[in-house]
């Protein structure tokens, strides 16, 4: 299975980039939705985070208390383990369900995080790394008129993920998204042309 992991900060346009090969046909995998899949209502995650943290990592309605939860480990450092414990193993195998059963030539695997560990962590799963950059002037305003946060705010999560000139030097291949969206797809056609003759002779 030929994988490239899609990657960027907030707001770059990974779900741009990711819709755009969705329409040329090829699987799309988002960790961040396996990850949210994993801990839904009726699944063994939720039930045993419950047990492990108590009745308030839930909501009324059963769901998992994400902000709750959030702030908790975010507190408790030791009990951040306890919750990874809990959930990482399940999203791995989730994620490689996924990942095998897809029947597009290659797949995209796409996740804010993917970088996270360098080289190690998801990334690992991945014959290519594909990156959208943006620089942080541009990240600001569009994260900030898609769901109306501070400029402050997305500054915080700038500065918690991996630094932009890092990202950019773990990229096999990099497209720009500073300008219109047709831009972004003309540089995205390219690469879907040699990656589908990369996985045909993979
Ligand atoms: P996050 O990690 O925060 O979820 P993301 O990397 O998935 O963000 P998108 O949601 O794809 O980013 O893009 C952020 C916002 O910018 C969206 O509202 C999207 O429609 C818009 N956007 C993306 N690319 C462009 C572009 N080239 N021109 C104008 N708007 C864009």
């Amino acid at each position: 299975m030929f994988i490239v992991g899609l990657t960027g900060g907030i707001g770059s346009g990974k779900t741009a980039a990711s819709d755009w090969f969705a329409a040329q046909g090829v699987t799309v995998v988002d960790a961040d939705v396996v990850a949210r899949e994993v801990v839904a209502i009726g699944e063994p995650a939720l039930v045993e985070i419950a047990q492990s943290f108590g009745d308030w990592a839930l909501l009324a309605d059963g769901t998992l208390n994400r902000a709750a939860l959030r702030q908790h480990v975010f507190e408790h450092p030791e009990d951040r383990k306890k919750l990874e414990q809990i959930t990482h193993s399940r999203i791995h195998s989730a994620m490689s369900k996924q990942l095998q059963a897809a029947i597009s030539p290659y797949v995209i695997l796409v996740s804010p995080l993917l970088l996270e560990s360098g080289k190690a962590g998801l990334a690992s799963l991945c014959q290519r790394i594909l990156v959208v950059d943006v620089p942080e002037s541009v990240q600001r305003i569009r994260a900030g008129a898609r769901d109306g946060q501070t400029p402050e705010s997305i500054d915080r999560i700038i500065a918690v993920q991996i630094a932009r000139h890092e990202r950019v030097a773990l990229a096999d291949d990099i497209v720009v998204n500073d300008g219109e969206l047709l831009h972004l797809y003309a540089q995205l056609q390219v690469i879907h042309e040699g990656y589908l003759k990369m996985s045909s002779i993979s």
